[in-house]
């Protein structure tokens, strides 16, 4: 959560796509905090807009994307209204992304070596001996031996994992403020994955960068993050310190999400899923989007959009927790209900 003086920003923002000239929903009032040295963790079903909000942020978005309203406000500029230049001299530089699949962000007929000198003459005028020195240096950073000869040899001579630490040290090469990572780890197994956690928790120690790490499971989130920022149908539903939202998770999703974490299945059975299915980008509901969905859904949760309130540090968009709601008053007898737990 935000201790004040945040480097990332974004209030109400709501996105849409366009198709056959009918706007679906992208984004609908995202709004989050991000401060420096911070590792948000971004989690939800696929489709909950995940990607959107990460792409928005560098403005990179596909070009049937229409920011609708709400602001981006890095260090204080509001990105939606900046101009091509500002962005392209952000992107890369002070905000950097870090995609699934590094090998179709790595250039196939290039050495790393090219690649990462590429990455930082577009922002930096240092000549080539200093840029091969930070490039065997950062790989160095991200564990990869023997980094010298290493930035002679192509992508596709590394393994998955080592060409994901490879798009990580390009993407630090030039010491961004923000790492965006979305879904860094799901292409890799489990004790790579969890090596490239420790990574970023160790360079956003040494460099002060703040991470956004986006993913669809609620574990890897929970090794990495500081906060958690839970998604679902271009919403956010729960914002919380992540020791918090294991204890005790506020949302009826962000609890539904916990009990079909793989961890906790039984070996050999089959993965449990959340029932119902996510609403369409061309339904726009009156009421909460999980509505449908939830267990404790009532007449008021069909019928309004719930608030994104404030519960102490943490944020949740539910009736539950809206005391103006209605939802503690009981259909049948209309007396007000104890606060959940
Ligand atoms: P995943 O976990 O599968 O990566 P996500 O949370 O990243 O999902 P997004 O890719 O942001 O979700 O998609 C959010 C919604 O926007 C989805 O309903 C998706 O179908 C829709 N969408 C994304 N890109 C486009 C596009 N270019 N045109 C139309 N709809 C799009
Ligand atoms: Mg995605």
């Amino acid at each position: 959560m935000s201790t004040g003086g945040s480097l990332l920003e974004i209030e109400d923002l709501s996105i849409s796509y366009l198709v056959d000239g009918i706007p679906l929903r992208g984004l609908r009032g995202v709004s989050l905090d991000l401060a420096r040295n911070r590792i948000l963790g971004v989690v939800g079903e696929s489709g909950s807009g995940k990607s959107t909000l990460s792409f928005a942020i560098t403005r990179l978005l596909p070009s049937n994307a229409r920011i609708d309203e709400g602001s981006i406000r890095f260090e204080g500029q509001d990105l939606v209204k900046a101009d091509m230049t500002t962005l392209e001299t952000l992107r890369g530089d002070r905000i950097a992304m870090v995609f699934q699949d590094p090998l179709s962000s790595l250039h196939p007929c290039l050495t790393i070596g090219q690649q990462m000198s590429d990455a930082q003459r577009a922002h930096r005028r240092i000549g080539a001996g200093e840029r091969r020195a930070r490039s065997a240096e950062m790989l160095d950073t991200v564990g990869i031996a023997e980094a010298e000869q290493n930035l002679g040899r192509f992508p596709h001579e590394f393994s998955g994992g080592m060409r994901q630490r490879i798009m990580i040290a390009m993407s630090l090469l030039l010491q961004p403020d923000l790492l965006i990572a979305d879904e860094p780890t799901s292409a890799l197994d489990v004790l790579l994955q969890g090596q490239i956690i420790a990574l970023l928790n160790g360079l956003r120690e040494r460099l002060g960068t703040a991470v956004m790490i986006v993913s669809h499971d609620l574990g890897v989130i929970g090794e990495a993050a500081d906060d958690v920022l839970v998604m679902y149908a271009g919403e956010t539903m729960e914002y919380s310190p992540v020791g918090q939202i294991f204890a005790q998770p506020l949302h009826p999703y962000t609890e539904a999400l916990l009990a079909v974490m793989p961890g906790r299945k039984a070996r050999g059975r089959p993965l449990p899923t959340i029932p119902g299915r996510v609403p369409s980008a061309s339904e726009t509901s009156l009421g909460c989007a999980f509505a449908g969905r939830c267990e404790r859904a009532r007449s008021v949760c069909h019928a309004n959009r719930p608030v994104y309130s404030a519960v102490g540090e943490r944020r949740v968009r539910c009736h539950i927790y809206d005391p103006l709601s209605g939802w503690h008053v009981a259909p049948e007898t209309g007396q007000r209900e104890g606060a959940p737990t």
